[in-house]
Formats: structure tokens, sequence, C-alpha cells
């Protein structure tokens, strides 16, 4: 190793032998993947690839056979564990040059070269499901035992200059080789194989437009080399970093920050609605000093249309982002949203024309022609995704494309991949077959629901339910600590996803916790201008908060308690339309929003009348809204009734009292939950259906009110009570 593990500087060496050691062979690479992929300088987020070979008995015959241990198709090395390698029997997968060397017409982007993928499964290993790459060859055909593929950036940073080839060879001298850019697939694993025979003393390969690919006999020795030659190439370009001058210099100054978060509290709902007009997005917002010297500088309009140059980058990246050239300092809000939109037509129709000029006769259709990166100088990069993990994926991608341009521009001229290249990996037909085969899309996939009143009871049931349906949930209540501890749940049961980027609550994952009081119209706001900076906008609102005050012993209502019935219940429910409306209309998306009432308001009984007129006033306040909010957003109460289980309106003394009043036998000794569940066995004998109704039940109806199934119902109440004839609306 040229240097020692304290000497890197611009990667972390975090081998630990006391670690490895304890681990069988597999487990190794797992461990090696884990610690390379945890480095952004190392590689990307799914990016890059590691193996070992490794001597195993055959299940059969226990005869030893060397396999392939390579990470799979769509694995990252970051978070991988031993299920996403892939393992093939190397005999076999070497004796498929056979029948590639028999087709007529073979090389990159062949016919045979696509249709040798599917014969990797022929290959497996014990019946391991997990599917290989098409990095596989390039692992296979190279003589290492142990394989490391990265994308780093100051690799990369050299594979994307002008002078790749002459600059590797000034930087490494004859321990790594240069191969110029091929789309990876079994005819670059025979290009590498032929590259290594032909000099034997090679240890790694740059890789032109793309990254390197090293090998060792030995793992942690490939490791080594691995950040040894990242190191390397990083030395070599410190020494001619451009300091201020980087991007030809300063050409906009940013906003401070507090001028940065109000001028992307309006933009981001407007912008959010300009990219979603064929599929919504989600967005992220990467605000980092190397991103705002980028989109500040001279350069940058020219830089952005290069492009990005990795393969890997440009699939969620797009060929090129969208720059606009505005001047956060003299230039209006206005005038930025004028070149927005310009830019964003300009760029669609740009990006139809790439299409046409390059597609195949067996091309797939177009997609959306939207930008998933857009710069704006002052503000910083906002990234576009189907989701929040892909939109974080997509600000990481770019932002670590700045630092590439960064260093190839100090060192040569920046080069993006030729655009046909490109085209044909952004329409590779094993890309679409990839597409193809991922399940659709789910009901709630793409937007951003609120769930007010999530820390507890039917809120919290909703929030889980629509995050089942693909939402990305705000859990928002009274008690910041409970909301969270629901979003912690979802993030629990969906994890974080991937993809390192996101400044503050912008880097969050598909659910967050706020706290909010809905009486305060500052609070509500607060709440949805949080919403906006983590996602760019939302959806959905559902409202399952509110309040149930019991009269006092003489069954008197005190007024302070009138007034605090009516500020939850029923002003609550109008602060939080007359917020999310601003947004709504901001991002003139369809919306929908569902306030929770109760069969209540339309059943005269004693001994609640603040509550019931509340509701009754909430009914009304769904109608008014859903004039209001039309037509771009439906409004809907979901009444229920008794809804005894894990609710907090019943607390044990409430459900004592009512099991008194109903004269239900009872011990006193009986758990909270078994008594509730006698009180809700009760109610359910006075419906029409007799059975309880749960917490699940409104939450489908919250659900569904949301969802398309209910897009042409607006202004409507719907009870979920188990038929309770005397609160039938008429
Ligand atoms: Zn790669």
């Amino acid at each position: 190793m040229a240097y020692t593990p304290k000497e890197f500087q611009h990667v972390t060496y975090l081998w630990d032998d006391a670690v490895a050691d304890k681990l069988d062979p597999v487990e190794r690479l797992r461990y090696r993947s884990n610690l390379l992929g945890s480095d952004q300088r190392i590689t990307n987020t799914g990016g890059g690839n590691t193996s070992s070979k490794i001597t195993m008995p055959d299940p059969l015959t226990k005869q030893p056979v060397d396999v392939l241990w390579v990470k799979g198709s769509g694995g990252d090395l970051r978070t991988a564990k031993r299920g996403n390698f892939a393992s093939l029997v190397m005999d076999k997968l070497l004796s498929q040059q056979a029948i590639y060397d028999q087709a007529v017409t073979k090389g990159a982007k062949t016919e045979i070269e696509d249709a040798m993928v599917d014969l990797y499964r022929h290959t497996v290993y014990n019946l391991n499901p997990a599917v290989g790459s098409i990095d596989t060859p390039l692992h296979g055909f190279l003589p290492g035992r142990h394989v490391d593929h990265m994308h780093p950036v100051s690799v990369i940073a050299i594979a994307a200059s002008a002078d790749q080839e002459a600059l590797t060879a000034e930087i490494f001298g004859d321990e790594v080789g240069w191969v110029p850019w091929q789309r990876p697939g079994f005819d670059l694993g025979l290009v590498m194989e032929a590259k290594q025979q032909g000099n034997p003393k090679l240890k790694g390969l740059v890789m032109g437009q793309h990254g390197l690919i090293n090998w060792a006999d030995d793992d942690k020795a490939c490791y080594e080399l691995t950040l040894t030659l990242i190191e390397k190439a990083a030395r070599f370009i410190e020494g001619f970093d451009k300091g201020a001058k980087t991007f030809g210099g300063q050409k906009y100054e940013s906003l401070d920050e507090a001028a940065r978060t109000l001028a992307l509290l309006r933009l981001l709902p407007r912008l959010r609605g300009m990219v979603s007009n064929a599929n919504r997005f989600i967005g992220t917002v990467h605000t980092t000093d190397a991103v705002l010297q980028f989109v500040n500088s001279r350069e940058a309009a020219r830089l952005a249309e290069v492009g990005t140059s990795c393969p890997d980058h440009f699939l969620r990246t797009k060929i090129k982002p969208l720059y606009v050239d505005w001047d956060p300092r003299t230039e209006t809000f206005e005038a930025l949203l004028d070149k927005l939109e310009r830019g964003l037509a300009a760029y669609r129709a740009d990006y139809a024309a790439y299409y046409e000029t390059c597609k195949h006769p067996n091309s797939p259709a177009m997609r959306d022609p939207n930008p998933t990166v857009i710069l704006i100088p002052g503000i910083g990069l906002i990234a576009w995704g189907k989701n929040k993990s892909e939109s974080r994926v997509t600000a990481e991608f770019y932002s670590l494309a700045i630092d590439v341009m960064r260093s190839s521009e100090a060192i040569s001229r920046y080069q993006g991949l030729p655009r046909q290249e490109a085209f044909d990996i952004e329409y590779w037909l094993l890309e679409e077959a990839k597409l193809k085969r991922q399940p659709p899309e789910k009901e709630l996939a793409r937007s951003v629901v609120v769930v007010i009143g999530a820390g507890s009871g039917i809120g919290k049931a909703t929030a889980h339910r629509v995050a089942r349906e693909g939402a990305h949930v705000v859990c928002a209540d009274l008690s910041a600590e409970a909301a969270q501890k629901t979003a912690q749940e979802l993030v629990g049961v969906y994890g974080l996803g991937i993809g390192v980027a996101g400044t503050g609550i912008s880097g969050c994952g598909p659910a967050i916790g706020l706290g909010v009081d809905i009486t305060q119209r500052a609070s509500v706001q607060a709440l949805f201008e949080q919403v906006v900076l983590a996602y760019g906008g939302f959806d959905n609102v559902i409202v399952t908060a509110g309040i149930f005050v019991p009269p006092a012993k003489d069954g008197h209502i005190p007024d302070e308690k009138w007034a605090q019935t009516y500020a939850i219940n029923v002003i609550g429910g109008y602060l939080v339309a007359d917020e999310a409306k601003k947004i709504w209309q901001a991002q003139g998306l369809k919306g929908s929003l569902v306030l929770t009432t109760s069969v209540n308001g339309a059943v005269a009984k004693h001994g609640s009348v603040a509550y019931d007129t509340s509701k009754a006033a909430a009914n009304h306040l769904v109608r008014e809204l859903a004039i209001e909010l039309a037509p771009l957003v439906r409004v809907n109460g979901l009444a229920p009734a008794t809804v005894v289980e894990g609710s907090s309106m019943f607390p044990r003394d409430r459900v004592i009292s009512s099991l008194a009043k109903y004269k239900m036998p009872f011990e006193e000794s009986e758990s909270t939950e078994a008594l509730r569940e006698k009180l809700a066995g009760f109610y359910a004998q006075r419906t029409l259906t007799k059975a309880p109704i749960t917490l699940a039940d409104q939450a489908e109806m919250a659900y569904l009110l949301s969802s398309s199934a209910f897009a042409k119902t607006t202004g409507q109440i719907i009870s979920v009570d188990g038929g309770l004839p005397e609160a039938f609306l008429r």
C-alpha cells in the first residue's frame, strides 16, 4: 500500500481486522462493500459493484467449485446485505464466451450482448435468487480473486476529461490502464480481459466516462488498492485546484439563509406544479457550499449544458439539468417564475428533439420530458423524483457531478457522454425490461398526505393506511412527540430509502412528524412551510384532530369549554383549509381535504351539546369549503360513530361511566382495553350491522375519500357508524 491508514486525506480508511476476521468469505465481501459504499467520494448510492471469487462445495457433488459472488442488480453497496449478492459458478460463466463468440454480429450494444444477460441465470450457484447485474462479466473476466468497480469523484474527473488517457498514464504510470467508454456488458468484460492480458502488471483500469475498476487476490489488499488509487487521483487534482476561480469565478451572490428559505417557500409549490404537468414529483432541496459555488458561477450555464458524465448518474439526473440564469439580488421573484416557465418549455422541447434524433426503431416510448434537476443561482439545487428516496438520489448524483466537474475543469476540460451513448443507456431495452418488471405504482404514489391528528386513534391508523398506498405521510399532532412516534413507525416499516442528500428537513424519508396547534393560524402556516421544504408541496390533507368535552356533573358545559370545542372542531378545520388553499393554488394540482366530523352532528341527544353542535357546524364547513376550493380540491367529511378502540376520546373514566350508565356488568380490576371492548360490543348492538366499529374502518374511509375512488365526490359526509338509522342524513 502506498499510504498508511492515517495518511489518507481524501477517503477514510475503515477496514478493521478485528471485525473482518470473524466473518466468512461472503460476509467479508459484504463488509468490504458496506465500507466502500459508506463514502460518497468512493462511490455514489447504488453505484459500483464488488466481487469475490470463492471456492465452495457444489451442493450435489460436494466437489469444490469456484464461485463468483458479485453485487446483484439494483443493489446498493452502502446498505447491501448478503442476500444482495448474486453467485455464479465461474466455469459456467466463462464457458459462455463460446456462445458469444459464435454470434455473427457481436460487440457493444449488439443483440447477442443483451441476450447474454439471460444466460447468467444458468450459472447460478446453490439456487441463489439474487440476479447478477450487467457488470457481472467485468468481474468474471478480470483475473483478481477480488474486484472493486467504483464511481469515485476523483477518478470520474479523470475519466470525464478531454485528455483522459494521457492523464491516466500521468497519474498512475503503468499500474493502471485505460479503456475508452463502452456500455457495460459482456463485450466490455472481454475488452478488459484483453487489456489485462496485454499487460499482466496492471492492477486496475480507468473506464472512460465511467469510473474505476481494480483487483487483487486478497480482499483487504483489494480494498486498500481501491482507496490508494482514489487518493492518488485526488492528490493530483488538488494540486491544480482553481480555488475562487473555479467555474470561471463567481457571477451571482447567494441570498442569505433567511431570504433563501423565504424564496424556497414561495417557489417550491409553484415549481412542483410546473414539473408535475405529466406525473407528480417529490422534491429535494440541496444547498451546500459546493452547490452554491456552482450555481452562482460564470460557467454554470455552459457546464450544465454539457450534462452529467457517469451513466449511473444520468439515469436519474437525465442527460442534463435545467439551469436558470437569474440574478437573486437584482431580479424579482416574478422574473424567476417567468424564466422557469420558459426554461421548462425549452427543456421539454429539447428533450423531445433528443429523443427523436437518437431513437431506434425498437426504442421504448419517450418518458417524462421534464428535468429532474433544476439549478437556480443564489438558491441551489432542486431535484425531483417519483418518491423521496429517488429525489434524494437525484440530488446526490448531481452534487457529485458538480464535484467531478470542478476537478475535471481543474486538470483538463470536462466532457459529457455523447448524446447517442447517453440515449442508448437511458432507453436501453434491458433497463426498460427492468422498469416493466416493477409492480404498478400504488394509488397514492408520488403524493404527500398531511394527516393532522396522527399521534393517536383514527389519525394514527389513517397515517398507516395511506402509507400502505405509497403516500409520503406528514404526521402532525398537537403533541409533536406523538406525531414523531407515528412517523418513526412508518419509516420503520417502509425504510428511509437510498440517496444521501437534502438540506435540513429536505433530507427526510417517506414520513415526518411535526407538532401543530390547529387553533392558531401561525402554527398551521408553520406546519405547511415545513411540509413544503421537506417535499416541495403536498396533495391531500386529512384532519382527524378533534375534542370531546364531557359536561360537568350537573350536565352543564362551561363557556370556555364551548369556545375550545369550536376552536378545535370547527375553526381549526377552517384554518387548515385556508392555509392549505394557498399551497394547493400555487401548485395548481388536484388535491383532497377530508375533515372528520361525527354522526353526532345529525343526532340530537343529552349530554354533549357543545360537541354535537360543533360537529354539525363542521358538516356544513365541509359543504362551504367544497364550493370554495372547487374545482382544484375536493372536500368531504368522514363521520365516525363511537370508535372506542384505542381512542383518546374514551379514557378509562369515560368508559366506566358509560358502562355504568348502560348498566353493563364489569369489574374495576378489568383492564382498560377489556372495558373498551365491552363498551364497543354494547355500541355494536345498537347498529344495523351489529359489529364493533374499529379505527381501521375509519382509516379506510379517510383513505378512500382521498383516493381516486371518490374522484367525483365532493361536499359529502360519509358516515362510518355501523348503520344508525337516527343518523341517516336527509
Ligand atoms: Zn459503473
